[in-house]
């Protein structure tokens, strides 16, 4: 267990306690768990409910992509528990962490499970849910922003955009035993437009390989969003081709997105703007297209 944390101060607290109460949001029941997503890094993206769950919690377990900031919100002698994954030993872990949801509510404990992202995207939410279905305690489920949509979008790259894409698919980089996940790749290149690859960056090139083998376009514009919506922020623009490359210069943790959509960054990289970039209004050329029709 980790030193309690309470830096912020009553009037805020009460600020917090008005508006979810405008709000008429639920209130946390002790003997319950609560699984939350934190948003992909920017404090901001939490939601209100979210929110609400870290400043009535008495236990917060949270993951390394929590963004910590959001902890000084716990109240006072809530406790902090560290449940991180460690590489190489995700099975036992996860088995640790599901029993001790399970044994804080049962001590009476509004337990708060704050997880990177959204809970139910590759962030292993349904398999603690079930462990609290199985022993009977009572769940909530709070979403998040998932880092392969707001993410992207902090990249100025929208995942679905009528002139580019009508589909979208998230696949996971990474398959339960750490290689690459057993997934139809000539489905993936054929069939969906935009790809949004988690946990990709060390099997980049395997995944670029297996699309260009089942007819995926190498010349195809991709992108690398590494530690999205913080300010740590780093966007790489390549190609399919390049991808693999581009991912070994590339820092963890990252999103990769392959498709048409990724040119629309010229026109959207609003986060670039506010820096003086310049903003391309016509990225995908439509004026060229047209002037040559
Ligand atoms: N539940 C999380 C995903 C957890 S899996 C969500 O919904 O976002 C962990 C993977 O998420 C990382 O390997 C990376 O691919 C992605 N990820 C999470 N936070 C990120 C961030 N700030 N920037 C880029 N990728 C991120």
């Amino acid at each position: 267990m980790g030193p309690a944390i309470a830096t912020l101060h009553q009037k805020e607290r009460a600020a917090l306690g008005a508006i979810a109460s405008a709000l008429s949001l639920p209130s946390f029941e002790p003997g319950s768990v609560w699984l939350a997503g934190a948003g992909p890094g920017d404090p901001g993206l939490i939601t209100i409910l979210g929110l609400h769950a870290i400043t009535n919690a008495d236990v917060i377990l949270y993951d390394a992509l929590a963004n910590p900031a959001l902890l000084e919100f716990g109240r006072p002698g809530s406790e902090l528990v560290y449940a991180g994954k460690r590489r190489g030993k995700p099975g036992v872990i996860q088995a640790d962490i599901s029993r001790t949801l399970v044994a804080l509510a049962r001590k009476g404990k509004r337990v708060l499970r704050l997880k990177g992202g959204d809970p139910f995207v590759f962030g292993r939410g349904g398999e603690e849910a079930l462990a609290l279905a199985r022993a009977s305690i009572p769940f909530r489920i709070v979403p998040g922003v998932t880092a392969g949509i707001g993410g992207l979008a902090y990249a100025g790259i929208p995942v679905t955009h009528r002139d580019t894409n009508h589909v979208v698919t998230f696949v996971t980089g990474h398959g339960a035993d750490g290689n690459l996940p057993d997934v139809d790749w000539h489905a993936l290149a054929t069939g969906s437009p935009t790809l949004v690859f988690y946990m990709a960056l060390a099997h980049a090139d395997a995944i670029a390989r297996k699309l260009v083998e089942t007819g995926r376009n190498p010349d195809e514009p991709a992108a690398i969003v590494s530690d999205a919506t913080s300010e740590k922020q780093v966007v790489r623009v390549t190609t399919l081709a390049q991808l693999g490359a581009s991912a070994r210069d590339s820092a963890a943790p990252a999103i990769l997105v392959i498709g048409e959509n990724v040119r629309l960054r010229d026109g959207l990289d609003w986060v670039g703007a506010l820096s003086g970039q310049l903003l391309d209004p016509d990225p995908l050329k439509h004026d060229r297209f047209q002037r040559a029709s």
